[in-house]
């Protein structure tokens, strides 16, 4: 099975009809070619920046998906054939060019071993030391230098990323105000230790609420959502304070009359404040990453970091897996399921 897209989707809300599953040939082990590796799909990741790449930008970070061909974005698979000697039949493998299908050929410069003895199931290493959750270390540590005392808001908190912040936030002392789009969720975000959590969806007025948890206001805003709680943010700011523009998920099936428009734009002059836009593949390559690994690593296994993976079965549901993400459906990291160790 391949997963393709029929279109490109420059604005508005992708449908289920804009993505084919298509069953395809197994490539087989005689076409390698020299350092050529064939993998067998185990999990693919499901991340709000695939919106993006359904646009047919190609004013962005990364390229757009080709119509016709699969989608492809972080994965982790085994080896099935190998002409490469970095790897054999049997080993693990992640690739942040990984295609949604349930065996494909990749060139071994684009994939990583993932050694056997990790004590992280293979979900985990898109969850709890995926791409998300380092985004929220450079996001939290890196970038905004949280420091004890402060407080923080941070928005789509029981997502792959907020999860993540909410407890690097609470180990280092901060103040930790959550909002997440359920009941569930808030929940969710209590029992990791979140200090206030609001529902943004019931909570009535967004300023109001946040003003209510904060009375004093906030140091550090770490921004997935844009649009109005975004805003609300920037009114609460208080002197210095930095805000992590990591994602604005709310506005990437915007259209031009849906978009929403920033008024408090201003505090960032008056209140001195400071916005670090980033884009984490910028950081892997920097002792940050290894820092995260370090921490995140050794406190998820002595059971002190809980990670919420939420896993779709089968590779025939990964657009729907997808589309989900833009309506609040999944709850902590989505992945897809697509075959067994
Ligand atoms: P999540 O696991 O948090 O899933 C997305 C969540 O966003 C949904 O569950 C929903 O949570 C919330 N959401 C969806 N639509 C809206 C909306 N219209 N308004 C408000 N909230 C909405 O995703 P990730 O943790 O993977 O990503 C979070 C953000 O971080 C995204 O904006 C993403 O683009 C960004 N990101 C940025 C990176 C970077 O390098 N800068 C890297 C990785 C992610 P709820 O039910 O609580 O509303």
């Amino acid at each position: 099975i391949s997963i393709k897209l029929v279109r490109t989707i420059p604005a508005g809300s992708p449908t289920l009809k804009d993505f084919k599953v298509e069953a395809v040939d197994t490539p087989s082990e005689s076409s390698l070619k020299p350092n050529e590796v064939l993998i067998r799909s185990l999990y693919f990741s499901c991340d709000p920046y695939f919106r993006g790449r359904l646009s047919g930008t190609k004013d962005s970070y990364v390229t757009s998906f080709i119509p016709g061909n699969p989608l492809e974005g972080r994965g982790i698979g085994i080896v099935e054939a190998s002409t490469s000697p970095k790897f054999s039949k049997g080993d693990m493998i992640t690739s942040a060019a990984f295609k949604w299908e349930n065996y494909f050929i990749s060139s071994d410069a684009q994939l990583t071993n993932i050694p056997s003895n990790t004590g992280i199931s293979p979900g985990n290493h898109l969850g709890v030391l995926g791409m998300p959750s380092f985004t929220a270390y450079v996001g939290l540590v890196h970038l905004c230098k949280a420091q004890a005392g402060e407080t923080i808001l941070v928005s789509a908190a029981s997502g792959a990323v907020g999860q993540m912040v909410v407890q690097l936030a609470k180990t280092r002392g901060l103040r930790v105000i959550g909002a997440a789009g359920s009941d569930d969720k808030v929940e969710f975000v209590k029992s990791l230790g979140a200090d206030v959590v609001f529902n943004y969806k019931t909570c009535g007025n967004l300023g109001d609420t946040v003003k209510k948890a904060a009375p004093q206001g906030i140091d550090i805003y770490f921004d997935n959502v844009g649009g109005e709680l975004l805003d609300v943010a920037l009114s609460s700011m208080r002197f210095f304070g930095r805000i992590a523009a990591c994602g604005m998920i709310s506005q990437y099936n915007a259209t031009p009359e849906t978009a929403y428009h920033i008024k408090n734009l201003g505090n960032v002059v008056t209140k001195k404040v400071t916005i670090y836009g980033y884009i984490v593949s910028d950081y892997f390559a920097k002792p940050v990453y290894k820092d995260f690994i370090d921490e995140v690593s050794a406190r998820f296994k002595k059971g002190d970091i809980q990670y919420k993976l939420d896993e779709v079965v089968g590779i025939e549901n990964a657009p729907q897996a997808l589309l989900d993400l833009f309506e609040g459906k999944n709850f902590g990291k989505r992945v897809v399921k697509v075959g067994g160790v």
